[in-house]
């Protein structure tokens, strides 16, 4: 049952093809349009930015456990979680890294961003 508090939801019925809150229907940020659930398919949509949690750490049942469409990446994702040619199950796993010679892993982030020392010779 979703909670409509101060019409910061919107409602697409999927069926009716209206705005009203008709189960199944899409619902999204009344605001911005981000979509958050389908309600009729019990989907959530978790952007991890949406969450904050009071600690600043994430729940083990937040973490990812698999990146689906894979095969489809636009990058290179070395965490050590199972990658899926297409959905999760019903798909080929597929390997960590890519054997396309002069393809390397991007990190979004930054390496040692901990440490602003530049990287040292051996
Ligand atoms: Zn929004």
């Amino acid at each position: 049952m979703v909670k409509n508090i101060d019409d910061s939801l919107h409602f697409f019925s999927t069926e009716k093809r209206t705005g009203e809150h008709s189960v199944p229907c899409k619902v999204s940020c009344d605001m911005c349009r981000s979509p958050i659930f389908d309600e009729g398919r019990n989907t959530v949509l978790a952007y991890p930015a949406s969450f904050v949690f009071e600690d600043g750490r994430i729940p083990l049942d937040f973490q990812p456990t698999a990146h689906i469409f894979f095969s489809q990446r636009v990058m290179e994702v070395p965490d050590g979680i199972p990658k899926w040619s297409g959905h999760k199950g019903s798909s080929e796993l597929m390997q960590e890294l890519t054997n396309d010679e002069g393809k390397m892993p991007k990190y979004k982030g930054v390496p040692n961003a901990d440490s602003n020392t530049p990287a040292k010779d051996p």
